[in-house]
């Protein structure tokens, strides 16, 4: 099974240069054992998804854009909203919903993140649903870890059909450089595709790890069945490095 490589650039580069430059090295990589898809932020979605048009049918293989968020209408009075048609209309293929930085900074609840996750999918929208437990809980240990991811899958996923790829993102791992040990990131991996598959058969989940994964370390997530791939912040604003993370699937 191919790995799935995401990359969530966040609000970065600075500019629009800044943005195709990266793109454009970032297009160059050899892929070898990973799907990669880019995540850039909407304002330099356009000219991403108009430079990936350009490439030719080998460039784009194992290679797609997403987005790093979508609302839960199509269209309307819902002021900077952008809903899953208008995303597909730039070509994008995959979105991130919940991430941890949205849900703290912007007060995105679990029931906002089900109609966005619901709209995307039934647009044909592949989802990135970002989960993951804060530092005070994990303390408590990994089961109390389980119970919280639980209790957002149970929330963010009612009523959703279709095939959903979860990134578990333990919040104290993200941009932190304090990444989860692999054996627990696979156990949770595990953990999650079981609570999945009991709930709804259809979902068919593919698990990502998401928190201060880069090259060096990304192997050692990637050798574990349950682990899907891999969702990157920091390290995919690098081309070099995320070239180099790319090349060890
Ligand atoms: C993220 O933003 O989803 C993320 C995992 O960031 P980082 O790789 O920088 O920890």
């Amino acid at each position: 099974m191919r790995k799935l490589i995401a990359a969530n650039w966040k609000e970065n580069p600075g500019n629009e240069r800044g943005a195709l430059k990266l793109f454009r090295e970032v297009a160059r990589a050899k892929r070898g054992n990973a799907d990669v898809v880019i995540c850039p932020p909407f304002i330099y979605l356009e000219e991403v998804a108009s430079e990936f048009r350009k490439m030719n049918a080998a460039a784009k293989k194992h290679f797609a854009i997403g987005a790093q968020d979508v609302f839960w209408e199509e269209k309307g009075a819902f002021t900077s909203e952008v809903g899953p048609k208008m995303l597909r209309s730039l070509g994008a293929r995959y979105v991130i919903v919940g991430h941890s930085e949205r849900r703290k900074y912007l007060g995105e609840t679990d029931a906002m993140i089900n109609k966005k996750i619901k709209l995307a999918l039934r647009d044909k929208l592949n989802v990135i649903l970002c989960v993951g437990e804060p530092l005070a809980v994990r303390k408590r240990g990994i089961v109390a870890a389980e119970r919280f991811v639980k209790d957002q899958l149970k929330k963010d996923l009612a009523g959703a059909t279709g095939k959903i790829i979860v990134a578990y993102e333990p919040i104290w791992a993200i941009g932190t450089g304090k990444n989860d040990s692999p054996e627990e990131a696979a156990h949770m991996a595990a953990f999650i595709k079981k609570t999945l598959m009991a709930h709804n058969p259809t979902l068919s989940p593919r698990i990502l790890y998401g928190g201060s994964v880069n090259s060096k370390n990304i192997r050692n997530y990637v050798q574990y069945k349950d682990i899907d791939g891999a969702l990157v912040g920091g390290a995919s604003l690098k081309a070099g490095e995320f070239k180099k993370l790319i090349s060890q699937i």
